[in-house]
């Protein structure tokens, strides 16, 4: 039995108001701000904002983000007026915060992680070894499943939780979700304007021959690094290739 109901849609419809008013922030806003803006997706959402404009609208429950955790579910339980609940794991566990690197001499540059990054916290070109700028990194893991050669590894993140180490502690995530924020939205407006820079050009043939995945010298490429490493793998295991 669930005994923290969420509050009425017009209770809701209140709370955003005033907080409209006395704020000049929007409730959505509020919420946001409360986020660690990691962008995982773990919430089942497209990002932190989505999410938050989920939480303020009531379609979703307080308790989706395992980054933020019980503290961040205190912080949104708060502001909305009502008990905390327990994180969802259907959402996944908090976890202590990580950094992603690579192991260059085995990446291939296919530049795949780039596509993934929320927050373009990976640097390079393609056929060229890729980086990642720990700083601007979230932690989100998303750049780990496209990884053809798996070369991408999560790291701890050099954090301190005690005494006047764990206030500016503190201060420091609220800063660097300020920025993984502010180069997520970067993120989304540079591939907006990329999109409508495409769909005004003219219309490309679409079967040019050197589209077809056997002709194009990158996916051959990919393809080649895949089977390279998968027996490497099964060398090392010692079980025979699928
Ligand atoms: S940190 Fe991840 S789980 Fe939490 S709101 Fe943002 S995208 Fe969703
Ligand atoms: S480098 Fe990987 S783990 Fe770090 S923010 Fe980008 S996608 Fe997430
Ligand atoms: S996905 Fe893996 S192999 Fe491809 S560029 Fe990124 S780190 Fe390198």
């Amino acid at each position: 039995m669930r005994t923290n109901p969420r509050p009425p849609k017009h209770n809701l419809r209140l709370l955003h108001s005033l907080a409209t008013r006395f704020s000049g922030r929007s409730l959505a806003d509020r919420v946001d701000a409360i986020l660690p803006q990691t962008q995982c997706r773990q919430c089942g959402y497209e990002g932190c904002r989505p999410y938050a404009e989920a939480v303020a609208r009531g379609e979703a429950d307080i308790n989706r983000c395992p980054p933020g955790g019980e503290t961040g579910i205190r912080r949104i339980a708060r502001l909305m007026g009502r008990e905390p609940i327990p994180l969802d794991p259907d959402c996944g566990q908090t976890k202590p915060k990580q950094t992603a690197w690579i192991d260059e001499n085995a990446c291939i540059g296919c530049t795949l992680c780039i596509q993934a990054c929320p927050v373009d916290a990976i640097h390079g070109a393609a056929k060229q070894m890729h980086t990642v700028i720990s700083i601007e990194c979230t932690g989100c893991e998303l750049c780990l499943p496209p990884c053809p050669v798996d070369c991408i590894h999560m790291q701890p993140a050099a954090e301190t939780s005690a005494g006047l180490a764990g206030l500016l502690g503190k201060f420091r995530r609220r800063k660097s979700a300020k920025l993984f924020q502010e180069r997520h939205q970067k993120r989304l407006q540079r591939l907006q304007a990329k999109r409508r820079q495409k769909s005004g050009r003219p219309k490309l043939d679409p079967h040019p021959s050197q589209n077809r995945a056997g002709d194009d010298p990158r996916k051959a490429a990919i393809q080649a690094a895949i089977e390279r490493t998968r027996a490497k793998k099964s060398s090392l295991s010692g079980k025979p290739r699928a």
